[in-house]
């Protein structure tokens, strides 16, 4: 079996606040001998339990990032007890390009893993992930949002699993995390997710959408940095007690949560993120871009609930995700 060809700068297993690279070999145009280095924090005080938050998995999205960078710097080894490890860009190279996936290999990293140790750059990342980094945590972190083409209203996230006792144990850690609204959630494609393999292993995980559209916004940052910071105390890594704050709980269910648009054009909204909607309400219409004088293509909600996420760009293509719709519970 061939062996990872990562290298972590810093120790895993000694205390102290330490701040380094996973090291990834990447030979190249621009640099034969070149490395991606992947910025990443570990701090260890004594024995305890093991925290791994990851950020930028999708390297177009900036809550988690922001919370992870600010956290790796502020963070001290008398904070904790046990072991916390931060990797604020764990798609180092989509990070820097500032896209969703890798722009070597096109790869995916959250539909990569348990990924691969003779891959490409995103293979050798979700297989370093999967079976040097999960394996040492109690608790799994993995923050996203929508990304430059969704937008998400804020929440964190666990799934529905076969183990009632592990799904229990990321439902409360959702809890804790306070976002304004914790979701049920169904992965419309589960396979290859970093999300599938942290909860194979057994470990309590949880994820987020905390917005999106490329940027992040103030309430949003904040949400990302409270959350982070009462999954710690949760864990009991971190003293003190998780600053509450109300979250309305909602579930995806099935399928019919999606509507994706059948035509290309440019996006009409017809309900704003947030809203109310019924079944058969009309979400979003498309409207023909090459000529005048033609009636835009409407799109339906296919379930009462809430609109938890929208289609970003005014530009939609065939197959874009254009809506969500969640139900409160
Ligand atoms: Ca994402």
């Amino acid at each position: 079996m061939t062996a990872n060809p990562i290298t972590a700068t810093i120790p895993f297993d000694q205390d102290g606040v330490h701040h380094g690279h996973l090291r990834l070999p990447y030979s190249r145009d621009d640099s034969a001998w070149g490395a991606v280095m992947i910025p990443i924090t570990v701090i260890r005080h004594g024995d305890g339990p093991t925290a791994l938050f990851t950020s930028a998995n999708h390297g177009d999205e900036y809550e988690g990032p922001i919370a992870l960078f600010d956290l790796a710097q502020t963070l001290g080894e008398a904070d904790i007890a046990g072991r916390v490890i931060l990797i604020p860009a764990l798609n180092t190279p989509a990070f820097l390009a500032g896209t969703r996936t890798t722009p070597g290999d096109r790869g995916n990293l959250n539909r990569s893993f348990p990924g691969k140790p003779d891959g490409t750059v995103t293979q050798k990342i979700a297989d370093y992930v999967a079976h040097t980094l999960v394996p040492m945590a109690d608790l799994v972190l993995d923050f996203h949002s929508g990304g430059r083409t969704l937008d998400f209203l804020p929440f964190a996230a666990a799934h529905v699993l076969p183990d009632k006792a592990q799904e229990a144990r990321c439902m409360a850690a959702m809890e804790a995390f306070a976002a304004p609204y914790s979701m049920k959630m169904l992965e419309i494609d589960a396979v290859g997710m970093f999300d599938t393999e942290a909860e194979a292993q057994g470990k309590t995980f949880v994820t987020t959408e905390l917005g999106g559209g490329g940027t992040a916004r103030a309430e949003t940052v904040r949400i990302a940095k409270r959350g982070a910071r009462n999954l710690l105390i949760h864990a009991g890594i971190m003293d003190g007690v998780p600053e509450t704050a109300p979250t309305r709980w909602l579930d995806m269910p099935d399928a019919s949560c999606f509507v994706f648009a059948e035509r290309a054009g440019m996006c009409e909204p017809m309900v704003d993120l947030g809203a109310e909607v019924r079944k058969g309400e009309l979400i979003a219409r498309v409207w023909p871009t090459g000529h005048t004088g033609e009636a835009p293509a409407e799109f339906e909600a296919q379930r009462d609930g809430l609109l938890t996420a929208r289609h970003f760009p005014g530009l939609v293509q065939m197959g874009d995700c254009l809506a969500v719709v969640a139900d409160p519970i």
